[in-house]
């Protein structure tokens, strides 16, 4: 054990406290910073405008660790995912999806999760622990690296230009530390990706979501997956604590800060279980009900051995999404990407813990 402290993951009031404790000036905790996260530097001495004595200093009190690469893998569709590993030797993955000249990176918050979706391959993990803020940043950081992306590029030159906050683990059981990794990533004077660029997911923890919105400026995605309590409850055990009435009101409120934002609803399609014309309607009524502006994600279904449910088929998808388009909805359909490489939500890691068991 070492006793330095890590730097990753320290705010920016955090690290003027360390650099005053050293006994510096203010103005070289706003230089560590932008070493830090302007330039994606990790070692000290590469830290040019400080001196020689002071480098040391750093380096004497101070650790900048990257969770480490154990293996990549790169899909015939380009969708690049790594397996990452912390200090103490948990694991995530993390996926990259790129588009034509921009593309999205998808983190994780947890290692396991909690929630326990019967759909999905994480929630059958159990929690292990929660990812702090630090390891949170230090994913999009090893992204970066990878893609040759420091100093921080202006937007346009981006190809990891977006974040989905959809990997592994439930962001809102995680609140302080996802708090300051959105706050650490969208800091103009750092990595500087705007808060309009990065999505965060959420089976929906109803008491959460007003509080994370607001403290963090992120576009909000609710995983709803179901119409009515009853389907929803099946599905997700969470709902049993959180019921439909309590998420949809939460959405409510948030959006009555501001009429322009819209929600983000991600749907899975589950064969018979939630992808009727009957439950589309359902799924309409619900908006209404709660006059929420709403955009849907359709997204396949992507199974996994024992997981009881198959995914609807491509005309059940369709009819869906024709009537939610009808009610003057977007329903855009998303079809898995990186299934050679098992890049999908849902089932990261999940491969390597099976090598491994
Ligand atoms: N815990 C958060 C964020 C991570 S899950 C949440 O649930 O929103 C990210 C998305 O992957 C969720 O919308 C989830 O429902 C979806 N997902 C889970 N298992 C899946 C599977 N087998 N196939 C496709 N998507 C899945
Ligand atoms: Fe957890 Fe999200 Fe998976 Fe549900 S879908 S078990 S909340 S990671």
């Amino acid at each position: 054990m070492t006793d330095k402290t890590e730097l990753l993951g320290l705010s920016k009031e955090e690290i003027a406290e360390q650099i005053s404790k050293l006994g510096e000036k203010p103005f070289r905790a706003k230089q560590l910073w932008q070493w830090l996260y302007y330039h994606g530097v990790s070692d000290f001495e590469k830290m040019t405008s400080f001196s020689k004595d002071l480098r040391a200093k750093l380096a004497e009190n101070f650790t900048i660790t990257r969770p480490k690469i154990v293996t990549e893998q790169i899909s015939i569709d380009k969708t690049h995912k790594w397996l990452l590993e912390f200090a103490d030797g948990q694991r995530v993955e993390m996926v990259y999806i790129p588009e034509e000249d921009r593309g999205a990176v998808c983190i994780s918050t947890q290692v396991g999760c909690a929630m326990g979706c019967r759909f999905c391959h994480t929630g059958s993990q159990k929690l292990t622990r929660n990812l702090s803020a630090g390891e949170i940043v230090g994913q999009f950081m090893v992204a970066r690296d990878v893609y040759n992306e420091w100093p921080t590029k202006t937007d346009e030159n981006r190809m990891l230009s977006n974040i989905v906050v959809m990997g592994m683990g439930e962001p809102l059981q995680n609140v302080e530390n996802v708090i300051k990794a959105m706050n650490i990533i969208t800091d103009g004077e750092g990595i500087s990706v705007s808060r309009r660029r990065i999505t965060l997911s959420t089976s929906g923890i109803a008491p959460k979501i007003v509080e994370v919105a607001e403290a963090t400026g992120v576009r909000l995605a609710i995983s709803l997956h179901a119409p009515t309590d009853e389907i929803r409850s099946q599905i997700m055990p969470i709902n049993k604590k959180y019921p439909l009435a309590e998420v949809m009101k939460a959405c409510q409120d948030y959006q009555s800060k501001d009429g322009s934002r819209y929600i983000t609803f991600e749907y899975l399609m589950l064969n018979g279980v939630n992808d009727s014309i009957e439950n589309a309607n359902q799924l309409i009524n619900l908006m209404k009900k709660y006059q929420i502006n709403a955009k849907f994600n359709l997204i396949a279904f992507n199974p996994w051995p024992g997981c009881g449910f198959e995914p609807s088929s491509n005309n059940r998808i369709h009819a869906f999404a024709k009537v939610l388009n009808h009610a003057g909805y977007a329903a855009p359909i998303r079809t898995p990407r990186g299934q050679d490489i098992l890049a999908a939500c849902g089932q990261l890691k999940s491969k390597k813990d099976q090598q491994q068991g």
